[in-house]
């Protein structure tokens, strides 16, 4: 006869020990592409919060169904690739993002990209669409998700000429010093599942409040859930264990987003 202990000990044995998974948030991604089952399975393995960007007219149309307000959250915009559209669509996303302004936690992905600018004057017309959303989001009190390719200074100055201090920087392509310029100035630095020298120097210099963790999926990472190598990233060049830094990041992404505040408004 096994004594009460031993009982116990047995017990528990043959419970089988789920393993909980940390929070986790991807701060940046398209789900556009996905089913909602393949959201809802990221969501399920842990990926509580997923800020879902729209690209142009139709995607920013179909993330705005697919935000649930709860783990999915919609961030709208017309991204570098696609600022050549006409001006009557440019107004009418604009109007999108006014007219759901409850539901758009940021104003994105925007941005200048200067491998889609074949002429100088793409470029110009990359440039004053960001410019254009920039301001919209100034005035609905939104953060930014920006996206800049080839372009971090024009970037910086056009976030300074409107005032804008809730950026994220998507895909953080700086250097050091532009990592630190950024946080000056409130910026978020956003990190995606991608290894390079060059941003883990960016990551060691700035402190874990200034860090997001994207997965920018399907682009880069598969699906949300893939956030966690992005985790491990910033984990491994900030030496803390991988569970504080999806702590840290989780709660980093709420607060950026105002997540919390956005769900009491619905
Ligand atoms: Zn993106």
């Amino acid at each position: 006869m096994p004594t009460a202990l031993a009982a116990k000990e047995l017990l528990k044995e043959n419970v089988p020990v789920r393993k909980s998974v940390p929070e986790m948030a991807d701060a940046h991604c398209h789900i556009e592409s996905f089913s909602m089952d393949v959201v809802r399975a990221s969501v399920e393995q842990g990926v509580s919060v997923i800020i879902a960007n729209g690209v142009d007219t139709a995607s920013n149309i179909k993330t705005l169904a697919m935000c649930d307000g709860k783990n999915v959250f919609a961030a709208l915009g017309v991204h570098p690739e696609y600022a050549g559209m006409p001006d009557e669509e440019i107004e009418r996303n604009i109007r999108l993002i006014k007219d759901n302004r409850k539901s758009v936690v940021a104003v994105g992905e925007i941005g200048i990209d200067v491998t889609y600018a074949k002429t100088a004057e793409a470029l110009e017309r990359q440039k004053l669409i960001f410019s254009r959303f920039v301001g919209l989001a100034v005035e609905l009190g939104l953060p930014v998700c920006v996206h800049s390719r080839g372009a971090m200074e024009e970037v910086f100055g056009i976030l300074k000429e409107h005032g804008a201090t809730k950026v994220q920087l998507h895909f953080f392509e700086g250097d050091e010093s532009q990592a630190l310029e950024a946080e000056r100035r409130g910026y978020m630095i956003s990190v995606p599942p991608m290894e390079s020298g060059k941003r883990k120097r960016a990551i060691k210099a700035v402190s874990m409040r200034s860090l997001l963790a994207e997965t920018d999926s399907p682009v880069n990472g598969a699906v949300p859930r893939d956030v966690e190598k992005s985790i491990r990233i910033i984990a491994s060049a900030k030496g803390v264990p991988f569970e504080e830094a999806a702590s840290v990041l989780t709660q980093n992404t709420r607060r950026f987003f105002n997540i919390g505040v956005a769900s009491l408004m619905r």
